[in-house]
């Protein structure tokens, strides 16, 4: 396992503080795997809290000539989040910003949002958001949306594909919208786990 130079950790630190980035050989370890059965390889850990440190960190990355790999809670059971070669791990759980506007059915959330989390905020309104995989106590909606992730409600209602939307605002990066309770349109063949 390669460990990140002193001046990749030192650059990372200077955008999201030296608390958000993990590069001793037990946290790459930890990160290195998924909820899967693959291991990879972490050079480094970095935990932004906003799209503008994304970005910095993207910059950084490709000053470096370092691959950056998207993580959201790390319950995918196929890898996505494994990096293949030594890689910045971009863990978006400290992106859990959410804004419910319930007029509209619409919230606009950070996508390290916790699935269930964000269901447990509308409730009191009388809303749901629809895609809630079995894993959803734990799974994020930025981890939802790039594996179009649901199960049961889903096919009664709709696929992240189908209620998420990119936004152009930094932070949140993410739009969600519910659904009426009209079946879907569609027929997916994706992760019914
Ligand atoms: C017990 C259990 C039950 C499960 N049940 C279901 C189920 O019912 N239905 C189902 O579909 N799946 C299920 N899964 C699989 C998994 O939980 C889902 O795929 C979930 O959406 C993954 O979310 P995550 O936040 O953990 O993503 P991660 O595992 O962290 O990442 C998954 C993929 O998304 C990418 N990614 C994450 N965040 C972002 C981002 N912000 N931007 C771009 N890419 C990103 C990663 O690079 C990776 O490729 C289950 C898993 C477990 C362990």
């Amino acid at each position: 396992m390669v460990g990140p130079t002193d001046a990749l950790v030192s650059e990372l630190a200077s955008i999201v503080g030296a608390e958000a980035v993990k590069s001793g050989a037990l946290d790459r370890h930890l990160y290195s795997k998924d909820a899967g059965v693959v291991r990879g390889d972490v050079s480094v850990v970095v935990l932004p809290k906003t799209a503008r440190q994304v970005a910095a960190i993207v910059r950084t990355a490709v000053a470096h000539g370092v691959p950056v790999v998207p993580r959201g809670a790390g319950t995918g059971l196929t890898g996505g989040a494994v990096p293949e070669g030594a890689a910045i791990l971009l863990v978006t759980t400290r992106m859990d910003q959410v804004d419910v506007d319930a007029a509209n059915r619409t919230a606009w959330v950070g996508p390290g949002v916790i699935n269930l989390d964000l269901s447990n905020q509308t409730a009191s309104l009388g809303i749901h958001f629809a895609p809630d995989p079995s894993s959803q106590a734990a799974c994020t909606i930025g981890g939802n949306v790039a594996n179009n992730s649901g199960v049961l409600t889903v096919w009664l209602k709709a696929r992240p594909s189908t209620t998420c939307l990119p936004s152009n605002s930094s932070p949140p990066v993410a739009r969600s919208l519910w659904p009426d309770l009209a079946p879907p349109t569609h027929r997916g063949s994706t992760s019914a786990g």
